[in-house]
């Protein structure tokens, strides 16, 4: 068990107290939260004080690609074309070891920790964050990306998915989820899109997509044209226009569905946003990343109007450097109170997981953070957790100096 008392307390779904503490019981779950004088202090049980820090729900990040961390430092974003960026990750991706991705999944997932981060959606091809989010006793949704630009390489691209998803499947827990991500439509047939939909449906998997990213984007799903369309081409590979946008064209796939994280979410126009809204998607919305590679800017107020679950994301440290989570909020215009909801409940609500983390209640899991004082009024620079807990197991500390 475990207790903790901090200088102001933010459960999110109540409003915010001055000295208050949390309970955690056994199990890793809340067992009371309220003010100090209130709260049982059990003899003998672990507990920390941080009477100049505040205490709120770890944060959910919507979008990561932990397992590309050791890429961050030399291969920062500065190529001007989306395309020929791609490419490069790819080859960096391509000279990285199986060995050197699961450390990267390492130093990825302590970053986030480090950060008062206790939950990711992760999109990834390697499995190396499923396995360290298991190994260490992480807090997750992995999705196993999967590609296949070639009609004729669907039933190729099937075969590998569930020969990958299996062995990993095994490691679910929890709190370590997997789901898959078929990766975005200049990568993905049209049928590959189908099968993928219908394998999630068959294995109970949630679905993450990269959708509406960019202008090139929808330029190659609507006419069948532009970057996109030009170099699968040459590779030999048919491209049809779809006479649709990128959003419609991944409903009409099966998809885009009840429950799908549609990451970026940036080229929507008023009828894709009622169409995410019918079919109850949500979207992980990535402001730098998108200001990064001048895709735009995601219209998150029409997301929140309609009632489209939004949560944050940082998508990958090759896109914005860093994976911080308040200044994503900040990028996104919030600030205060409005940043910690966007941060915690709403990206639990996103993920489809609002039931078991994003707010201090009695039940919920003890995901928890603590910073210091000036981090919600003043969130850049970057703020270090003090305390980072994931299902009452402390998983980021700083000692007292
Ligand atoms: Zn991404």
């Amino acid at each position: 068990m475990l207790r903790i008392r901090a200088g102001r307390v933010h459960p999110v779904t109540a409003p915010s107290f001055e000295d208050g503490a949390v309970l955690v019981d056994a199990n890793g779950r809340i067992a009371a939260v309220g003010p100090n004088n209130r709260v049982p202090a059990p003899a003998g049980i672990q507990a920390r004080q941080f009477p100049d820090a505040e205490l709120m729900p770890g944060l959910v990040n919507c979008h990561t690609h932990l397992e590309l961390t050791h890429l961050g430092g030399g291969a920062k974003h500065d190529e001007p074309e989306f395309l020929t960026w791609i490419r490069r990750i790819r080859e960096l991706k391509d000279a990285t070891s199986a060995e050197a991705f699961y450390a990267a999944a390492v130093a990825g997932i302590r970053d986030c920790w480090a950060r008062g981060v206790t939950c990711v959606a992760e999109t990834g091809s390697t499995g190396a964050v499923m396995r360290a989010l298991h190994d260490l006793r992480g807090r997750g949704i992995v999705y196993h990306e999967v590609f296949g630009p070639d009609p004729a390489q669907c039933s190729a691209s099937m075969a590998e998915l569930e020969a990958t998803v299996r062995p990993l499947r095994r490691l679910e827990a929890p709190q370590l989820r997997l789901g898959v991500s078929p990766h975005a439509p200049y990568t993905v047939s049209a049928p590959l899109y189908e099968a993928v939909a219908e394998f999630a449906r068959l294995e109970h998997l949630p679905i993450a997509v990269h959708v509406a990213e960019s202008k090139e984007e929808t330029t190659f799903v609507r006419d069948g044209d532009g970057p996109f369309a030009t170099a699968l081409r040459a590779r030999g590979i048919m491209v049809q226009p779809q006479h649709c946008s990128p959003v419609a064209y991944l409903v009409q796939r099966g998809v885009v569905q009840r429950g799908t994280v549609c990451i970026h979410s940036v080229q929507v126009d008023d009828s894709d946003v009622a169409l995410l809204r019918k079919v109850g998607a949500s979207v992980a919305h990535c402001p730098r990343s998108n200001a990064g590679h001048r895709h735009g800017r995601a219209p998150l107020a029409e997301f929140r109007t309609a009632g489209i679950p939004v949560g944050l994301g940082t998508d990958s440290v090759v896109s914005v450097g860093d994976l911080d989570l308040w200044a994503e909020a900040g990028a996104a215009g919030l600030s205060g109170n409005d940043a910690l909801r966007a941060l915690t409940i709403e990206g639990a609500r996103a993920l489809g997981w609002e039931t078991e983390i994003g707010s201090l209640d009695v039940g919920k899991a003890a995901d928890l953070a603590v910073f210091p004082f000036a981090a919600l009024r003043r969130p850049s620079p970057p703020f270090a957790a003090q305390l980072t807990v994931v299902r009452g197991q402390i998983v980021h500390q700083i000692s007292a100096p």
